[in-house]
């Protein structure tokens, strides 16, 4: 039996590809980031050919420099960034048209429309949604409205649409040479076609976005004894293992954080923050603003659900200190600027580029930097952006406690943003919550091979899973409560400027 399993992680900003030994314990990654194309205010997209040319290349280099082969894995997983559409032609592999990015506004239109009559709560029952820009569904809908001659290609059984994970294992699995067009039912869930219930493609919901069926790839468990598929000897891995997980990003990390029972939450801090409560085979209904969403189904066992609070813009507005105000020349900088000062001197930024998701879903919301005086400067700014991540992630804490009745006790924390050691002891001061970032931070990759570990037999299950989770690092709060509230009143206040902003 190969020692090791795979896991390629097709991120927002990068893809990565990992390999992890029998505990769990990381034994190789190698990564590289894509273009950010930015062609209007709001709009975001990837060339999808750049992606799979970054993933062929991570698989390859990760293999060559570990000294690992084909026959040392036992199994691949794969994990994606979500919700993000490509349409492409399977007959000669091109996309008609770039990647539309989750983040991508440009249709709100579609959305709101969806909110004039009873189809909004249709999509909202059936779904665990609600209709937004976030979502596939309406980014399909666009290209097929937009770009010439995909409507027409479909029908010849030249244009099928797939995310991130999708294109990924096409690609892996022979491209043009049969590769499998199939989906999981965790990215199936984040598209406003699936419902939640039968855990299928709906076709009334199919209708209210003009999508024919037939360019749906097939939606299978995230964890799939029988395999997605393949990868090739031709390919990149060189050889041939089974893909036996595919997980949406978010619902990879629950995984990897092992919140395996009902009550138990992650938060994961990359571009955007994601914070999911494992709700067990219960579909929890939020009156909070949060999502229902599928957080993963292991082979024949039922699907078990998340409640979902999702936060557009957290680490990416630490990339925009760096690459649009010139602030700071690395993210891990925010830290060292913000400790400067010792508090954000009244500054509040509110980050709302994409908007504003959970609990506001307000597309229309802009970001706002309030409560500037002369005395503040660039440091008081970096402080607030690190406060911001917190409060926005307090925000859907919030909503999480009134929906679901679990209070936290800790807050299992991962992601590129926990690097930072005072955003996370601002995280805690600002919940009133211990945090808690565990050794292997890498929990999407590691949620992917756990759940494509566990179809081939390699792990057991999950509570042998469980024994390999082990912290690495704890926060404490040390604020008082007084200050604590004064400054959430305070970030509240902020939240209402950027909403009232409308565009
Ligand atoms: P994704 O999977 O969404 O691509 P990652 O988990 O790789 O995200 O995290 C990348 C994000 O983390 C970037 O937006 C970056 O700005 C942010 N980041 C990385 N290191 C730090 C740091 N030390 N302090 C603050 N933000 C950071």
């Amino acid at each position: 039996m190969p020692d090791f399993v795979g896991a390629v992680d097709q991120g927002t900003t990068s893809t990565r590809f990992m390999i992890f030994d029998h505990d769990g314990a990381e034994v190789a990654k190698f990564q590289l980031e894509h273009e950010q194309i930015l062609p209007r205010a709001g709009w975001v997209e990837h060339d999808p050919i750049e992606i799979w040319t970054r993933t062929a290349a991570v698989i390859e280099t990760t293999l060559q420099r570990a000294g690992l082969h084909t026959t040392d894995l036992a199994a691949l997983g794969v994990t994606n960034q979500r919700e993000t559409t490509v349409v492409w032609n399977p007959r000669t592999g091109r996309p008609y048209y770039n990647a539309i990015v989750w983040q991508d506004t440009r249709t709100d239109r579609i959305a709101a429309a969806l909110e004039q009559d009873e189809r909004g709560q249709i999509i909202r029952d059936r779904t665990g949604l609600r209709p937004d820009a976030y979502f596939s569904g309406g980014k399909l809908q666009w290209i097929l409205e937009n770009v010439d001659g995909v409507r027409e290609a479909v029908d010849r059984g030249e244009a099928v649409f797939g995310t991130a994970d999708t294109w990924t294992v096409w690609n892996l699995t022979g491209g043009v040479d049969g590769g499998a067009h199939v989906t999981d039912v965790t990215n199936a869930s984040r598209t406003m076609l699936m419902d939640l219930d039968t855990l299928d493609w709906d076709d009334e919901l199919l209708s209210f976005f003009g999508i024919p069926r037939a360019m749906l790839p097939e939606i299978r468990p995230s964890a799939d004894p029988t395999g997605y598929g393949g990868t090739l000897r031709s390919g990149p891995a060189g050889g041939e293992v089974p893909i036996t997980a595919v997980l949406g990003d978010q619902q990879a990390a629950t995984v990897g954080q092992v919140c395996f029972s009902p009550g138990e939450a992650k938060n994961t801090y990359g571009t955007g923050n994601f914070l999911l409560l494992n709700t067990g085979t219960d579909r929890v209904r939020s009156r909070s603003g949060l999502l229902t969403t599928v957080a993963y189904q292991f082979g024949d066992q039922p699907a078990v659900f998340a409640l979902e609070g999702s936060i557009a813009v957290t680490g990416s507005a630490v990339q925009w200190l760096r690459d649009q105000l010139h602030l700071i020349t690395s993210a891990a900088e925010s830290e060292t600027l913000a400790r400067r000062v010792r508090d954000s001197g009244g500054v509040y930024f509110v980050p709302a580029f994409s908007g504003l998701f959970a609990p506001y879903w307000r597309a229309d919301a802009r970001g706002a930097i309030v409560g500037l005086s002369r005395y503040n400067n660039e440091a008081h700014l970096a402080r607030a952006t690190l406060e911001a991540i917190c409060y926005q992630s307090r925000d859907v804490v919030e909503a999480m406690q009134e929906d679901s009745g679990v209070v936290l006790d800790v807050l299992k924390v991962d992601g590129g943003v926990t690097a930072n050691d005072l955003c996370m002891q601002l995280q805690s001061d600002i919940l009133g919550v211990p945090v808690s970032r565990p050794v292997v931070a890498e929990t999407t990759a590691l949620g992917a091979a756990y759940a494509a570990g566990l179809a081939v037999g390699h792990w057991n299950d999950t509570d042998e899973l469980r024994s390999h989770w082990a912290e690495d690092r704890r926060w404490e709060p040390t604020w008082s409560e007084e200050e604590r509230a004064r400054g959430y009143a305070g970030w509240k206040k902020a939240v209402t400027k950027a909403v009232d902003w409308t565009t």
